[in-house]
């Protein structure tokens, strides 16, 4: 088996775990949070927390190319970071963060390539998480 990277993730603002254990995607918890598409739909998008997934479902329709907007479901605060915004299609960065340290941010267009996981510093978070799992 490979070993896959999973992430852990929390609220930046309430830091409560947005962690879904009864929705699994490639056996592992999603990430669970609110969305809001341009049409004035909501509704709830569940990403894969491993590391390089593209995966994820979501009860609503985001049309290809739409920017969707993130809330956290505890709190209800948007996601969106201030000031940054995805370097390939100029879109708002959506950012939660990791337990294991630093920020996990995606793209908010929906079809955008960096509409996935990322840490801002790979290495280091590899690293911590190597250290705190074992791996080697
Ligand atoms: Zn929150
Ligand atoms: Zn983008």
């Amino acid at each position: 088996m490979p070993k896959v990277v999973s992430l852990n993730v929390n609220c930046p603002h309430c830091n409560k775990s947005l962690m879904d254990d009864k929705h699994l995607i490639n056996n592992r918890s999603s990430i669970k949070v609110l969305i809001e598409v341009a049409t004035g739909q909501k509704g709830s998008i569940w990403l894969s927390s491993i590391y390089g997934d593209y995966n994820y479902t979501c009860d609503v329709k985001i049309p290809e190319g739409e920017i969707a907007i993130f809330h956290c479901p505890h709190c209800q605060n948007n996601l969106k970071r201030k000031k940054i915004e995805c370097d390939i299609c100029h879109a708002p960065i959506v950012s939660f963060n990791c337990s294991i340290g630093g920020h996990v941010s995606i793209c908010s267009r929906n079809g955008c390539k960096n509409h996935y996981i990322v840490f801002e510093n790979v290495d280091t978070a590899i690293r911590k998480f190597y250290d705190e799992y074992g791996y080697h």
